[in-house]
């Protein structure tokens, strides 16, 4: 219902589906017009999508000012402060950026927002990993550390809560999925939960093995947030269009028996290449058309620990 009321532009879309995670950057930079732009649609309450180039940008908007969830690449900064101008008026600053993961099309506008006075907030790991050197052997490139501004300056463990805009924000935690330091963020009082890269909605994720991510741990976060929603959640993923419980219970048992299928094959002396060239099937044959194609799928569970 709440899909179906939204504006959102295809070429928004586009957009972030061809920048599905880091470091399809530099390809999907070629690939867009000069000036950036982000499509704003209402979600409910004070919430608002913003959609550019790389992850989904959820703001929280009201009495107490902005927040936001994650911040897409550092050129599209222009971008959101023109957007979040439109949507609260001229003090556009958030108080609070809190980052789903640490790759570079959800973190790129922490340096400008904390320069502006915002407070950054992440898990450990995240704060972790932008200090210090990434390799990305999977899109052969490495990723320097992060200028200090930009680090998360506050940094949590398991769990954090902020009570903001009349909500209580829940940031959660989970271990080794798309990288070690993924949360999921609830809007508990909105139900709504901005999943960043924990989800992609129906595709093969991203597993940045290099990142501490698994595909086990995948499937214990779609498991975690599928236990705490309901029928009328709004669950966002880190890329691309709203999504519902119905589409994250679809793809966990993708994960799931896509994985386990993987791991027979495997265990039955199946090389990587042999099941690659044989396919998973029919049936899952759509799921590999977006940023993560079926071999790259297969790779991961391979080699995930
Ligand atoms: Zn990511």
């Amino acid at each position: 219902m709440l899909q179906s009321s939204l504006r959102i532009a295809p070429a928004a879309v586009a957009a972030a589906l061809l920048a599905a995670c880091a470091l399809a950057t530099s390809a999907a930079a070629q690939n867009q017009e000069a000036s950036p732009t982000v499509t704003t649609s209402a979600l409910t309450g004070n919430l608002h999508l913003l959609q550019g180039r790389g992850g989904n940008v959820v703001a929280s908007v009201g009495e107490d000012g902005v927040l936001i969830i994650d911040d897409d690449y550092e050129e599209m900064v222009p971008a959101y402060e023109a957007a979040l101008t439109d949507l609260v008026g001229a003090d556009a600053n958030p108080r609070f950026v809190i980052n789903t993961h640490w790759h570079l099309d959800h973190v790129g506008g922490n340096l400008f927002w904390a320069d502006r006075g915002a407070v950054v907030v992440a898990h450990t790991n995240v704060r972790e990993r932008m200090s210090t050197r990434q390799e990305m052997k999977i899109f052969d490139s490495v990723v320097e550390p992060s200028p200090a501004g930009a680090l998360p300056v506050i940094t949590y463990g398991d769990s954090l809560a902020l009570h903001f805009n009349g909500d209580d924000i829940e940031v959660q935690h989970h271990a080794s999925a798309h990288t070690d330091g993924d949360s999921a963020v609830y809007f508990t009082n909105e139900n709504v939960v901005h999943m960043g890269d924990l989800f992609f909605k129906d595709g093969f994720p991203f597993v940045d093995l290099g990142s501490g991510g698994s595909v086990a741990g995948y499937v214990a976060a779609a498991d975690a947030v599928l236990a705490r929603v309901d029928d009328s959640t709004v669950i966002v993923p880190g890329h691309g269009s709203l999504a519902d419980k119905a589409d994250l219970q679809r793809y966990r048992d993708m994960l799931a028996t896509t994985s386990a299928a993987v791991q027979a094959r495997l265990a039955a002396g199946e090389s990587v290449d042999s099941i690659v060239e044989a396919g998973l099937g029919e049936e899952w044959e759509s799921w590999g058309a977006g940023f993560i194609n079926e071999a790259k799928w297969i790779g991961f569970i391979a080699n995930s620990p």
